[in-house]
């Protein structure tokens, strides 16, 4: 997941970053970054997920999502900043997807997995998005894909319990599977 410095990002690293390496120190200037990051990060998680939390690491950690270095987590999600973002963009689709009637069973499974504290079935739970109701398959027509939105959402919902290394979906055409992790 690599993102692309854009023009003001740059005008921002010559201006802010270099300046602060070149008078502060490396040590001194990679806090201010931090600092100046998790300002960000509760910016965003106060407008868009306001249980998150940034950490500052004393050293660096792998995010378990990209695998990437860090000295940032996103609390209680435990991963990076750049692999938050990217659960908040999938969060978008959310208004859509919480009025499925559909929605409510997969959240229902999702608390019974966070109450057991795993998933507590030997077989996947099957959903085919072929057999949902009619009014499902209205609202699920906006998407290209309805299938791999869902399957966003449902990984959205996993992170957002911290049952990520314990719970995973597949797919496999217009149906989803949930089963534990293997
Ligand atoms: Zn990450």
């Amino acid at each position: 997941m690599k993102t692309m410095k854009t023009a003001f990002d740059w005008i921002r690293t010559i201006l802010v970053e270099v300046p602060a390496i070149v008078f502060l120190g490396p040590n001194k200037a990679i806090e201010a970054s931090l600092q100046r990051e998790a300002e960000h990060v509760r910016a965003v998680a106060a407008e868009y997920n306001p249980s998150a939390r940034p950490i500052i690491l004393d050293d660096l950690k792998t995010c378990r999502t990209c695998e990437q270095n860090t000295l940032m987590l996103v609390w209680p999600h435990d991963i990076c900043v750049s692999c938050w973002k990217q659960l908040l963009n999938l969060a978008f689709d959310a208004p859509v997807i919480e009025q499925l009637s559909l929605w409510r069973d997969v959240e229902r499974l999702v608390k019974t997995c966070q109450d057991s504290g795993g998933y507590p079935w030997e077989d996947p739970i099957k959903i085919d998005l072929a057999k949902s109701s009619p009014e499902d398959r209205t609202k699920l027509s906006k998407f290209e894909n309805p299938a791999e939105v869902i399957e966003q959402q449902m990984c959205v919902l996993i992170a957002s319990n911290n049952l990520a290394g314990r719970l995973e979906v597949r797919r496999k055409k217009n149906v989803l599977y949930v089963c534990a992790v293997s």
